[in-house]
């Protein structure tokens, strides 16, 4: 049975980036470039005004300057005429710098009477103006392939005057629930039953890293519904099963899948909880059955299906972060498997403060929506006494943005 590391290296190894395909930019935002991003242009692409003011020579500002205003250049125009010696052409923020002109005067540091401009500030020749390709030279590399998108880049690509941008595909993720006691989403509770939140929740998690659930609802506890329900779902890139995989029970998920042609890579890993989990490829394509218990089902996602759809999407950085925190609990676990516990975080003093989030055992949801991280007890230890330090695995946004 592999350990948590050995488990995550052996999905990463074994999954590759999608293929690119060419979308509109918003569509690109949040996901990775497959191709460097080449300047088609200088940015900007001409001399330019960085201030309204009068476009001058600057060798004719020696003071007591007053210069004859031979034109005006509003913003997007182009100047046609030139600036001649002892004049001045008005210019608006943007505009082109007329030929013959090397210098930007803002209107504050000047007096207008009669058709000419008298100067009344100081002068520095090249003063406000923003130089042709000064930001991005044509040709240049703006945007290096496995860049993620975000606004930044966004905003360069468009001033690139790109319409479209190559990025990797969004995996599709076919997630399957299993199990008799199983109600849909909205239905009334019954005795023995339990909704299942699974879908849903993995649906959530696949959403938030990116990439496109494909939810197949319920497959019910016998081979002709596992059969229908799992064909479908290894139409996808990647296929997600929940529960049917505890140890004792009829083993029917990965009975079923194996029959239709998915090899395990492992079939437990040493963790809790989450200890059921497996991972196999059907046509090179992952498969994750993960544990029914919903707080198993949502920690093996973050820590192994989350990585492995990033790397699919072309992303290099695929862990969230791993915090140092002192622990607030004395806490007891068995040797032999890593424990994740679910941590409330708080900073004092520059550091994280890590608080048990309540009752650990599997079964209990609440403790998972009061976790801001999971901190991960290492296997060969038994005790953690207060003020240990613990590595903890961030899984709130909330308490990413918070500083130690
Ligand atoms: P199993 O692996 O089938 O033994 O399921 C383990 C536990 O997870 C049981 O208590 C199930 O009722 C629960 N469970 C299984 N599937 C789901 C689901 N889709 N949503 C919520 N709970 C589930
Ligand atoms: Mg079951």
């Amino acid at each position: 049975m592999p350990s948590f590391e050995e488990a995550r290296r052996l999905i990463l190894d074994r999954v590759t980036q999608l293929t690119a395909e060419r979308v509109e930019l918003l569509e690109a935002l949040g996901r990775v470039t497959a191709e460097d991003i080449v300047a088609p242009w200088n940015l900007p692409s001409c001399d330019n005004a960085a201030m309204d003011g009068y476009a001058v020579r600057g060798a004719d500002c020696r003071q007591p300057a007053s210069l004859r205003i031979t034109g005006f250049v509003p913003a997007g125009a182009a100047a046609i005429v030139p600036i001649d010696a002892g004049c001045a052409i008005k210019i608006m923020t943007g505009a082109a710098i007329p030929s013959g002109g090397d210098t930007v005067v803002p209107f504050e540091d000047t007096k207008e009477c009669d058709n000419h401009v008298r100067i009344t500030g100081p002068v520095v020749r090249g003063q406000h103006i923003r130089l042709v390709g000064e930001d991005v030279r044509c040709g240049e590399t703006v945007i290096p392939a496995g860049r993620v998108i975000r606004p930044a880049e966004i905003s360069m690509l468009a001033s690139c005057g790109m319409a479209l941008v190559s990025v990797y595909r969004k995996p599709t993720v076919a997630i399957l629930s299993t199990g008799d006691e199983l109600l849909e989403v909205g239905e009334p509770l019954v005795p023995g039953k339990v909704v299942d939140s699974n879908g849903v929740s993995l649906a959530a998690g696949v959403l938030a890293c990116g990439a496109t659930p494909v939810i197949l609802g319920i497959a019910r506890d016998n081979r002709a519904s596992h059969v229908q329900k799992m064909s479908e779902g290894l139409k996808a890139d990647v296929f997600i099963t929940s529960a049917g995989v505890s140890a004792g029970e009829r083993d029917l998920v990965r009975e079923v899948l194996a029959e239709l042609g998915m090899r395990p890579v492992f079939r437990r890993v040493d963790i809790g909880p989450g200890a059921p989990t497996c991972f196999g490829l059907r046509e090179g394509k992952p498969v994750f059955c993960l544990p029914g218990n919903p707080v198993a089902s949502m920690i093996t996602f973050e820590e192994f299906v989350r990585p492995a759809l990033l790397k699919m999407m072309g992303h290099r950085k695929v862990l969230k972060p791993l915090v140092r925190a002192i622990l607030q609990d004395e806490v007891r676990k068995k040797t032999g498997k890593i424990k994740f516990l679910r941590v409330r975080l708080e900073a004092a003093g520059g550091k994280f403060l890590a608080y048990s989030s309540g009752d650990q055992n599997t079964g209990i949801l609440k403790t998972m929506l009061m976790a801001d991280g999971l901190a991960l007890l290492p296997a060969e230890r038994d005790s953690f006494s207060v003020g240990d330090e613990v590595k903890v695995h961030i899984i709130s946004e909330d308490a990413e943005m918070m500083e130690p």
